[in-house]
């Protein structure tokens, strides 16, 4: 399969079915199952990290924010409230549509500082000070990862912060388990990515790890990676 392949996978993936399980996932209601609640809060504990690193350097509503592959707009819209000028985008417009509405729901007069586009985080343009994109990496194959992650550098002045799911021996045979029993709602593939070889790429655009932190919960796990200019 090619990427063109793989990325219409994924938006289709998005726009139907993925929409409707991950809409629940990144939400609050009872419509969950054990599984998609413990994914739940290991997501949340990713958000939190990020929020927590932003609010601790301080000068929240000075910073332009680019939030690339944003879902439902989990992290936007707590950045948006604390004074960020956030771009958000997804390729899923059913995404987008389901941020642009928890926005407009839950932000009142701070709904300025965001807006949400229907777009292949690959065709962004703009610099900002800080680009954002987490748990996507998981939707890209590993030769297409270095790729994408150079764009993304590309809109970044001073930070990068990327999560994604990390490669060891532990998950891999967990991912295997996963792909042998696959359940309907595991209509996408799933690419793990080795930390080296990510630290590796962010590396050779100029940049060096600043902050790190592992998530792991019983379903979900993700590296968080934050960047700054070396
Ligand atoms: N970053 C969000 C959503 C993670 S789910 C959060 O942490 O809450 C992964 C999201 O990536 C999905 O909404 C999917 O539509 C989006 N996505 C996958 N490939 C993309 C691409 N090439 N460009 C933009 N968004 C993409």
């Amino acid at each position: 399969m090619n990427v063109a392949d793989d990325k219409t996978v994924v938006r289709d993936y998005f726009n139907s079915k993925g929409f409707d399980r991950w809409r629940r996932i990144y939400g609050e209601t009872d419509e969950v199952n054990k599984v998609q609640r413990d994914i739940r809060e290991g997501h949340q504990q990713t958000i939190d990290h990020v929020l927590r690193w932003i609010e601790e350097d301080g000068n929240v509503s000075d910073l332009t924010i680019c939030d690339a592959g944003c879902g439902v707009g989990s992290l936007s819209i707590p950045l948006a409230k604390a004074g960020a000028k956030v771009f958000a985008s997804d390729i899923s417009e059913k995404m987008v549509g389901e941020a642009q509405e928890r926005a407009a729901q839950e932000l009142g007069e701070a709904q300025s500082n965001v807006s949400f586009h229907a777009q292949d985080l690959e065709t962004l343009d703009g610099k900002y000070h800080t680009v954002i994109c987490l748990d996507v990496l998981i939707h890209y194959p590993p030769d297409k990862a270095g790729e994408m992650i150079a764009h993304l550098s590309s809109l970044a002045e001073s930070r990068l912060i990327l999560s994604f799911a990390p490669k060891t021996l532990c998950y891999s045979l967990l991912k295997r388990i996963g792909d042998f029993f696959p359940g309907p709602s595991k209509a996408t593939r799933a690419y793990l990515h080795p930390e080296s070889y990510v630290v590796k790429i962010l590396e050779e655009q100029g940049w060096k790890i600043d902050r790190n932190e592992m998530t792991k919960t019983r379903f979900y796990f993700s590296r968080l990676l934050e960047a700054v200019r070396a």
